[in-house]
């Protein structure tokens, strides 16, 4: 999947930076995301699920809400949205809502355990594909390895206590 220029790769260093700032163990939950408008960040958020608490605060999820406010708009036509890890369903769908113009994504749904996502077939790319927008492209694999190197490996052994909410 897709060809990256190096100003893809330097938003998706951005946004593995963020990923580490609370530690950079799979424990840690270090999930970053970078909306990028313009040439400039709109948005950027790590994983907060835990601190907040609230089931839903995944990085996409507050880096939509962030650039939302920033941008003082509930669009962001024309934006790219780059996370460390292939999102979620919810934040897929988030992510069509928002009117997002491009979700790039560093490591995908087979590189890393599947405590990850949340349905056996249906995932981000079949929501992509199957969206009302001609307008929005999904490109995985961006920085791949160093992103996928946060996260539990498909074949680790996690401890269920670990496998909650991210
Ligand atoms: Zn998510």
């Amino acid at each position: 999947m897709g060809a990256f220029n190096a100003e893809d790769e330097r938003w998706m260093r951005v946004a593995l930076n963020i990923a580490r700032s609370k530690g950079a163990h799979p424990s840690d939950s270090p999930l970053g995301t970078v909306i990028v408008l313009d040439g400039r960040v709109v948005g950027q958020e790590r994983n907060q699920t835990e601190e907040l608490p609230d089931a839903t605060a995944h990085a996409e999820m507050m880096a939509i809400r962030r650039a939302c406010e920033s941008e003082g708009s509930m669009e962001l036509r024309g934006a790219t949205l780059y996370s460390t890890l292939q999102p979620c369903g919810m934040c897929t769908m988030a992510s069509i809502w928002s009117k997002v113009g491009r979700v790039v994504y560093g490591a995908g749904r087979d590189d890393v355990h599947q405590m990850y996502f949340e349905d056996r077939h249906v995932d981000t790319l079949t929501f992509i594909a199957d969206a009302y927008r001609d307008d929005i492209v999904i490109e995985g694999g961006c920085l791949r390895e160093e992103c996928a190197k946060l996260y539990y490996g498909p074949d680790d052994d996690v401890p269920l206590e670990e496998q909650g909410n991210l």
